[in-house]
């Protein structure tokens, strides 16, 4: 579940790490520094997507433990 600091994204900023860019997915992942929780913003989108360790895992391939 998103934390507090995660349904506030993106402020503020330094809370969040830019983990990896997805070309395919338009997508970019970040990592909620506060409860290690996945962020997942789509180009089109104006929404984050909260996505699951294993969402994650699955859709960027650098995504480790
Ligand atoms: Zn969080």
């Amino acid at each position: 579940m998103p934390c507090d600091i995660c349904t506030s994204f993106p402020v503020p900023t330094t809370n969040f790490q830019e983990f990896e860019t997805s070309v395919i997915r338009h997508g970019t992942l970040y990592k909620c520094k506060a409860c290690d929780g996945f962020l997942e913003v789509i180009a089109e989108e104006r929404a984050p997507r909260f996505l699951s360790v294993e969402e994650a895992k699955r859709l960027y391939s650098q995504t480790k433990d």
